[in-house]
């Protein structure tokens, strides 16, 4: 590693750059969902490129059917280990009422930087390229490339697609993912795993239209209490253990070390529940609260829709329902067989309910030792004074996998968001302490993995 001082110089002398380069970004409401904001997301497709040719990489807009992907970098030596990092550029929608500002218009107080896309992702992008500036400013022998997808926010739909195209997005030794929160301010965590997703409907008709049950009922079935025996009999409803026959047969259950090592993390059940405003939840102890929400999977109810939903009471027997569920899955479960078996399972609870499969994402788990694992370490204590704890995440990154299967290289996770930025929520910001820090702990991870290749 250079100089101490001569990065930290580079940092503050960085500071108004990345601050007018995240001012335009987040002003941009690149909202991938919304089909009426096409024309913001090729603004931001643009907006990237310039970015990273400003900076002297060099970048392209890589053509999918869907949104493109922006790939660009520095290739200082074809010889040279080449790592990619991993961002995305779409954001969620920001219509939540509780905003205190317009959301898409950028407000920097002192080093916090308020507006939707600010934390996720386009603040950690940027530090993470900003990094590798002064990586290659140091001459450091290592090829650093950014790929910026445009359709994280909306599960990935053509990213597999896009990273077939190798001449625009080659192959690297090694991959790093900016896109997770830590679970603790001043405690960098680095996830090794994510939970993967089954969603399904499952949809029960007993007859064309709602009927009368003073003229109907007790002879006419009722689909919506139907329906709940079946999700009774997928999920205990008091602990969320799931009934479905071989549901956990598959189950890699986390060891005692990695559960210590959540402990690490500075979660707090009590900031989780004043986080998502619970009154109570099903457990207390950390150690199974953190083992319950980033490495068992779940079985959950999100709705359950037909039947009169006004006010009051109308006594009618409802002709349909549909039940919504979805489970999150853990390594090694595989979502095409946890269907199957909740199709099976369902067809002896009830054979006419119609079970219809609403999406997958498998689940993922990289590691938590090995050379990789070491930089990532110094690179977060130089970066941030601390190393990380290793945690799972509970959420899903499709991109992640698709990435795992294409290119078989190890996939690392570097994250720069706090719990209080507000993922996906109103109110988002980043701030130039994770901003700053994470310049600084990816300069170190880019001559970390320099100098290991070098061994
Ligand atoms: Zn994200």
């Amino acid at each position: 590693m250079g100089n101490k001082q001569e990065l930290q110089g580079f940092v503050n002398g960085a500071r108004s750059r990345f601050e007018d380069m995240l001012a335009q970004m987040v002003e941009v409401p690149s909202i991938s969902m919304d089909s009426s904001h096409a024309a913001d997301m090729r603004r931001i497709a643009d907006l990237a490129m310039q970015y990273l040719t400003d900076l002297g990489a060099d970048a392209q807009i890589v053509e999918t059917d869907g949104y493109p992907i922006v790939s660009g970098g520095w290739t200082t030596n074809v010889h040279h280990p080449t790592v990619t990092v991993y961002n995305h550029m779409d954001v969620q929608p920001a219509q939540e009422p509780e905003w205190k500002q317009a959301p898409f218009a950028f407000k920097n107080e002192s080093g916090v930087y308020r507006g939707r896309g600010a934390t996720d992702d386009k603040g950690p992008a940027l530090s993470a390229l900003l990094g590798a500036r002064f990586a290659v400013e140091q001459g450091w022998p290592i090829n650093i490339r950014f790929l910026w997808e445009l359709e994280e926010e909306i599960g990935s739909p053509h990213f597999s697609a896009g990273l077939k195209n190798r001449v625009a997005i080659p192959r690297p030794d090694s991959v790093v993912v900016s896109d997770t929160i830590w679970a603790a301010k001043g405690r960098p965590a680095m996830p090794y795993g994510l939970r993967g997703l089954l969603g399904a409907r499952l949809t029960l008709r007993t007859g064309s239209k709602d009927a009368h049950s003073g003229l109907t009922g007790g002879a006419a079935r009722n689909p919506l209490a139907e329906l709940m025996e079946v999700a009774h009999a997928c999920v205990d409803a008091k602990s969320g253990e799931v009934k479905i026959p071989g549901f956990y047969a598959d189950v890699v259950e986390p060891t005692k070390s990695e559960i210590k090592g959540f402990l690490k993390s500075g979660f707090q059940v009590k900031r989780f529940k004043e986080a998502y405003g619970f009154e109570t939840l099903r457990m207390y102890a950390p150690a199974e609260v953190t083992r319950r929400v980033w490495a068992a999977p779940t079985f959950e109810v999100h709705g359950l829709t037909g039947g009169y939903h006004g006010p009051g009471v109308k006594t009618v027997v409802p002709g349909h329902g549909e039940l919504k569920v979805s489970m999150r899955l853990v390594p090694n479960q595989m979502p095409e067989k946890v269907f199957a078996m909740l199709r099976k399972h369902v067809a002896k609870v009830n054979p006419n309910v119609k079970v219809e499969r609403e999406g997958m994402l498998r689940p993922f788990k990289g590691s938590f030792d090995g050379p990789y694992v070491e930089c990532v370490k110094r690179a977060a204590k130089a970066g941030f004074g601390k190393e990380p704890a290793f945690i799972r995440e509970g959420g899903s990154i499709g991109a992640v996998v698709t990435m795992q299967n294409a290119w078989k290289v190890p996939i690392l996770f570097m994250g720069l968001s706090l719990p209080e930025h507000g993922y996906h929520a109103p109110n988002e910001y980043f701030d130039w302490g994770q901003a700053s820090g994470g310049m600084k702990a990816f300069a170190h991870y880019f001559a970390e993995l320099a100098k290991m290749e070098q061994r």
